[in-house]
């Protein structure tokens, strides 16, 4: 699905990510933890093809194509999902406007005719209640006055409509109260599948109890120090990032 090999970029002048590698098999959830300003967010842009990250060196393939090749539209067409994609307010233009734009976008680039609007109401009812989020929700306008729970559960409403086959997480699990997190976790849960593959970034192993990841990763230093099972989790809570120092050096 997703093959980072040796992967260098650099945002504002500045190398962030210096040399990482990382192979996310199909129907696969892997988690990145590590500490704070390592290049997780980054990694996360530079696959969504954020302007102002530069790649210096490496490859990503995704689905056998060469992602760095795609422009950010692209991708997001060919079903790479980053949480948080769109953070702007857009007054004026209401949530479900939006949500039916994007879903007709990615659609279309699969080839497939647009949802009518009866049947996109009814999945985005659907995904309101998976999200936990009031009907009335999919009224309002782009991110205008979201909480921010809401503006969470809205970046799970915009993936279960989507459908990706690339979902980014970046520390969706932030600032959620244990209920909220659970929502989260099984909006997501109920997306995985053989053809869909999940990166979730999170500091805290407790996400990672609700959504059990086939593999956990440590980005230390711009690159991928440790990898491991789900048990690295519950070790990196244990016992911090300290010991993985010299190996970060
Ligand atoms: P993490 O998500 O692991 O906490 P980030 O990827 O957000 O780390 O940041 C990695 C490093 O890149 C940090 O030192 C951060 O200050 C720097 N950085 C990230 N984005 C920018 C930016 N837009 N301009 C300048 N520096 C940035
Ligand atoms: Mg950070
Ligand atoms: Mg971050």
């Amino acid at each position: 699905m997703l093959t980072i090999d040796n992967l260098h970029a650099r945002v504002e002048g500045k190398d962030i990510l210096k040399g990482l590698s990382l192979t996310i098999p199909p129907g696969e959830v892997h988690a990145i933890m590590g500490p704070n300003g390592s290049g997780k967010s980054t990694l996360g842009h530079v696959l969504a093809g954020r302007p102002g990250y530069e790649v210096t060196a490496g490859t990503v393939t995704f689905d056998g194509r060469d992602l760095l090749a795609m422009d950010t539209e692209e991708r997001a067409r060919a079903g790479v999902f980053l949480a948080f994609q769109y953070p702007v307010e857009i007054p004026g233009v209401s949530n479900m406007e939006f949500l039916k734009a994007s879903v007709d976008a990615v659609r279309e680039h699969r080839g497939e005719e647009s949802l009518d609007a009866v049947t996109f109401m009814k999945k985005a009812r659907a995904a309101c209640k998976t999200a936990n989020l009031d009907q009335t929700f999919l009224k309002r306008g782009v991110n205008e006055g979201f909480s921010g729970g809401e503006k969470k559960r809205n970046e799970l409403l915009q993936m279960l409509l989507l459908e990706p086959t690339l979902g980014i997480l970046d520390e969706t699990d932030s600032g959620l109260d244990i209920d909220a997190l659970q929502v989260v976790a099984e909006g997501v849960n109920s997306m995985r599948g053989a053809d869909r593959s999940f990166i979730l970034v999170t500091h805290y192993q407790r996400l990672l109890d609700y959504i059990q990841p086939d593999r956990v990763h440590v980005l230390a230093g711009g690159r991928i120090v440790r990898s491991g099972d789900a048990s690295l989790a519950l070790h990196l809570e244990d016992k911090g990032y300290a010991w993985l120092d010299d190996e970060v050096a």
